[in-house]
């Protein structure tokens, strides 16, 4: 049977700025609102949909640069237009505002073929598993201890998180209290901390041993993940059951390479929204197989439930607070946890998901020219 083709005749973005329920802050930065781009291809008279986490310019870049250079290619061929893409935005320098935006449209490009085949991504993809694990994420540096204590026990007792992560680094001298307040409230959970890069190799060392009282067994960012001198040296020196992860700015896959080649990580993480979409993101699922290292979704729980599936190096997906409200409130389809996993929604072409435009246009941010 010949292939659909499907020229594409339509690709839009849009952006929804999208305020916290209060502040939130991590080891090295504050934010009251999240952005989220979401852009629509539209080819053979089915539309599909993809989205990023980025600043409201993103949408910017699709509308110019990626439109043109997408307008009357077969979406059939998913490669050839992220080829396209990549060539296009040499002179615009691919990383950064650029990779987001290009994630977003590589995304929908994979939803729409899917949608052109009735298939849910899982299958066009190739399915090795039929959930994927979650461990529950926020503990902002900003919460006070009960609801620090309140957040994280509700993912071990109420969603069946095996793993749950808090974010350190604002204030080192009170980490050591906020993690044993953790480590109360989750049980038999294992706890990750997350520093986001707050800490130079040595103070990550000393947080890493204060942390090993604790049973702690991740810790992410100790250091810049740009410091891949520093990630190993910490990596060398934490306590043998503390896994060293980072790989969350990944923007293309040599980014990986270089992370993976150096011995940074126990475990890479990336982010679909970030790393050039699905695409991008199987390509780093690759590399860390060549390195015989896990992998780990970075955030945007929805989109990488549907991928997840599919990605045989996977370890789990970040159930991170702030994107599972907002997709929850945004997109119809969004996964719900049972047991500590989420399933892409069974019966529904692509990524399941469906823009709720009336609940998203309360959210419109203005996209600058
Ligand atoms: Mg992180």
């Amino acid at each position: 049977m010949a292939a659909p083709e499907a020229r594409i005749s339509e690709v839009r973005a849009r952006a929804f700025s999208v305020p916290t329920e209060g502040p939130e802050g991590d080891g090295t930065l504050t934010w009251t609102a999240t952005t989220l781009v979401v852009v629509q291809v539209t080819a053979g008279g089915l539309t599909g949909i993809g989205y990023t986490y980025a600043d409201a310019s993103a949408a910017a870049v699709v509308d110019g640069v990626l439109a043109d250079c997408l307008d009357g290619c077969d979406a059939m061929d998913v490669s050839a237009c992220w080829l396209s893409m990549r060539r296009r935005l040499r002179n615009v320098g691919v990383a950064g505002v650029a990779a987001t935006a290009m994630s977003a449209v590589d995304t929908a490009l994979w939803d729409l073929k899917a949608r052109l085949l009735d298939l849910p991504l899982g299958v066009l993809l190739g399915r090795v598993r039929d959930n994927v694990p979650i461990y529950g994420s926020g503990g902002f540096t900003n919460l006070s201890d009960d609801d620090l204590a309140r957040q994280l026990e509700a993912w071990v007792r109420r969603d069946g998180c095996r793993w749950v992560k808090m974010k350190i680094g604002a204030d080192p001298g009170r980490d050591p209290h906020r993690m044993r307040i953790a480590r109360r409230a989750i049980g038999n959970a294992a706890l990750f901390i997350d520093a986001n890069g707050a800490f130079t190799p040595r103070e990550a060392l000393h947080m890493a041993c204060a942390a090993a009282d604790l049973d702690v067994r991740w810790f992410e960012e100790p250091v810049s993940s740009d410091d891949l001198a520093g990630l190993c040296f910490v990596r060398d020196h934490a306590p043998p059951m503390m896994d060293i992860a980072a790989g969350e700015y990944g923007f293309d896959p040599g980014y990986f390479q270089k992370m993976l080649a150096a011995g940074s990580v126990d475990v890479l993480q990336a982010d679909a929204t970030r790393c050039l979409g699905i695409t991008g993101f199987l390509q780093a699922a690759t590399l860390a197989e060549v390195h015989h290292i896990p992998l780990s979704a970075h955030c945007a729980p929805a989109l990488h439930a549907a991928i997840g599936v599919s990605v045989p190096n996977l370890r789990h997906l970040e159930w991170f607070a702030d994107h599972v409200r907002i997709e929850a409130m945004l997109f119809d389809g969004a996964p719900t946890p049972h047991a500590g996993a989420v399933s892409p929604p069974t019966g529904r072409p692509g990524l399941g998901l469906a823009l709720k435009e009336a609940d998203a246009e309360r959210f419109a941010a203005r996209v600058p020219a």
